[in-house]
C-alpha cells in the first residue's frame, strides 16, 4: 500500500485530506510537528508527500527544497496560495505537481495516481549527497538537473555509491568497468577515473573522489572527514 505524508498545519484540512486518501486505498501519516519537518520526512521515507506551503517555521518551500535537494521522493503541493509565482518557485524547487486548494477530491487523486505512476520506474536510484544516480540509464539528477553520465563514469559511479563511502578496491572498479578482475590495465582505469572527476568537478559536486593510498578509491565529500 502506497504511504502518503500529509503536511498541513490545519487540523481539519488534514484530517479531511487524510480520510480521502484513505477512502481511496492510501495509508496516510500526518506531520504535526513543524520543528524540523524535512528531517522526518526523509527519514519516514514515504511514497509521496502532500505539502502545504502555509505552514509554521521554516515553511512549505523550504521543506520542499530539502525533500528534493536530499532524496527522489515525490512532492505534490497543496496550498491556498493561487500565484502564478509561488507555483513557479514550487516547480523550480522540484515540486511535482501544485494544486490550489480548495481542490476536487477527484482531481487530487488523479495527480497523486499520476505522480505515482511517474515515479514507478525510478527504484533504480542511488542516492549520493547532493544527487542522484539512476544506476539503469546513468542519468544524474544534481541541482535540478538531469545529466546523463558517459557509461563508463556512470558504471564507475554507480560502484562507489554502492559502497557508501567505502573504499572500492582496484579489482572492484575494473570488475564494475570490464566485468572482470582477471587483469587490471591501470593505465585504461586511471583514464576513466580521471573523466569522471572532471565530470564531478565541472558539476560543482559536493562530492569528490579521494585516493585511498594502496587500495584503491573512494567517494567522500568535499572538504575533510564528516
Ligand atoms: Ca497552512
Amino acid at each position: 500500500m502506497k504511504r502518503i505524508a500529509v503536511v498541513e498545519d490545519e487540523a481539519l484540512m488534514r484530517e479531511e485530506l487524510q480520510s480521502i486518501l484513505e477512502k481511496a486505498g492510501y495509508e496516510t501519516e500526518a506531520v504535526c510537528d513543524f520543528t524540523d519537518p524535512a528531517a522526518y520526512l526523509l527519514d519516514r521515507s514515504p511514497d509521496l508527500v502532500l505539502l502545504d506551503l502555509n505552514l509554521p517555521g521554516a515553511g512549505g518551500f523550504q521543506i520542499c527544497r530539502d525533500i528534493k535537494q536530499k532524496s527522489a521522493i515525490p512532492v505534490l503541493v497543496l496550498t491556498s496560495r493561487d500565484q502564478m509565482k509561488d507555483e513557479l518557485t514550487a516547480l523550480n524547487l522540484g515540486a511535482d505537481e501544485y494544486l490550489t486548494k480548495p481542490c476536487r477530491r477527484e482531481r487530487l487523486l488523479a495527480r497523486i495516481s499520476n505522480v505515482l505512476k511517474r515515479y514507478e520506474g525510478r527504484t533504480n536510484l542511488l542516492e549520493g549527497n547532493g544527487f542522484l544516480l539512476d544506476r539503469q540509464t546513468y542519468t544524474m539528477y544534481i541541482n535540478g538537473q538531469s545529466v546523463i553520465l558517459p557509461k563508463n563514469q556512470g558504471k564507475l559511479l554507480e560502484a562507489f555509491l554502492v559502497r557508501d563511502g567505502r573504499t572500492a578496491t582496484r579489482q572492484d572498479l575494473c570488475r564494475a568497468l570490464w566485468g572482470t578482475d582477471e587483469f587490471i590495465d591501470e593505465n585504461a582505469l586511471q583514464v576513466n577515473l580521471t573523466r569522471l572527476k572532471k565530470t564531478m568537478a565541472g558539476l560543482g559536486m559536493k562530492m569528490h573522489i579521494e585516493a585511498v593510498r594502496g587500495i584503491g578509491h573512494r567517494l567522500a565529500d568535499k572538504g575533510g572527514e564528516q
